[in-house]
């Protein structure tokens, strides 16, 4: 399985790949884990999360742009995107990616994208999430969360628990709106653990810390195990719903996901879309193996 995984994670750092996959549609079985390609549908599949009481973080796909024209565009359609989440007056919020918006061109051209994302978004009250990269960007990621919480309070970020630092980091942003996950890149073992024993664990340690500070926490994970470690945990210390929620991706574990919400739980689902979805389908994949029959159910049921 490691080999798999290797193996997808390679192939979403493809750039040619990935112009072709665009130039394809949602193609590979990507429709199912990809909410559409414009914001009329986007709108449309929030609604329906919606109605089945689970909000929504969206996600306009996109990462490592290295053009200006690019960053911009991409700006240019998340602050459309929140635009859409106020008329429609749906309940959702944004999730983006600091590559996708110029990190890798120029910080301060980042900054300039982001501070107008943030800016809109604090019109309407609503949460801006940074999602995290690999390490290489994680620094320059908290960077521009320390200059961006100088001014607006409606924003947060991730902390990825494969990270030997992400003990250090969570407690520097204690005071945060924090999503916790296990962490989706390949990283080096100078800097992260690579053992799942040991990734599950540290992982808990995250959440029950980031609990315990009573600053919302978004456990983001499709792993039961954790999940009703959770429920229990919240229950002996008495930690109400109102203070986190449960996070999953958009088309996996939909059963559980609508279980969670009829329980009672806040539950958020992360609703990507847009063309360039290659990178994050590929990693959907090295992740879970499994979820190549999501794309041979498509290729055989055309
Ligand atoms: P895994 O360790 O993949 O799975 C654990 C167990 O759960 C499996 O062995 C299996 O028994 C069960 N399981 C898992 N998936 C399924 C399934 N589809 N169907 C049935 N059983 C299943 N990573 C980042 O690096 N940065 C981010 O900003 C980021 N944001 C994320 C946001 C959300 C909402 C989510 C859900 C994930 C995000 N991730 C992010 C990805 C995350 O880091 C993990 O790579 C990913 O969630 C896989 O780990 P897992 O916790 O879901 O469980």
């Amino acid at each position: 399985m490691p080999v798999l995984r290797d193996l997808f994670i390679n192939l979403s750092e493809n750039q040619l790949l990935n112009s072709a996959a665009q130039k394809y549609g949602l193609r590979l079985g990507a429709q199912s884990v990809v909410a559409g390609t414009n914001i009329p549908e986007v709108i449309k599949s929030i609604k329906e999360l919606n109605a089945q009481g689970i909000s929504c973080t969206v996600d306009n796909l996109g990462e490592f742009v290295f053009e200006r024209s690019e960053a911009t565009k991409a700006k240019e359609r998340i602050l459309e995107v929140i635009q859409a989440i106020h008329e429609n007056d749906v309940d959702a919020h944004i999730s983006l990616k600091p590559s996708q918006l110029g990190l890798d061109i120029d910080y301060d051209f980042c900054y300039g994208n982001l501070e107008e994302i943030v800016d809109l978004a604090s019109t309407y009250k609503m949460h801006i999430n940074l999602d995290m990269e690999d390490y290489d960007r994680l620094q320059p990621s908290f960077d521009l969360l320390d200059q961006l919480s100088q001014k607006y309070d409606n924003v947060g970020t991730v902390i990825q628990a494969y990270f030997f630092n992400a003990a250090e980091n969570i407690e520097k942003y204690k005071n945060f709106r924090l999503r916790i996950v296990k962490g989706a890149y390949k990283e080096p073992a100078e800097v992260a653990y690579q053992n799942k024993h040991d990734i599950d664990l540290n992982f808990i340690d995250l959440i029950e810390y980031h609990l315990l500070n009573g600053k919302f926490t978004s456990i983001a994970t499709h792993d039961h195990n954790v999940i009703n470690h959770v429920k229990q945990f919240v229950k002996d210390h008495d930690i109400s719903n109102d203070k986190f929620e449960f996070q999953m991706l958009y088309g996996f574990r939909k059963e559980m996901q609508l279980e969670l919400a009829k329980e009672g739980y806040n539950f958020c689902t992360y609703v990507p879309f847009g063309d360039d979805w290659y990178g994050y389908f590929m990693r959907r994949l090295a992740e879970r193996p499994q979820n190549l029959n999501l794309v041979t159910k498509q290729v055989f049921t055309k």
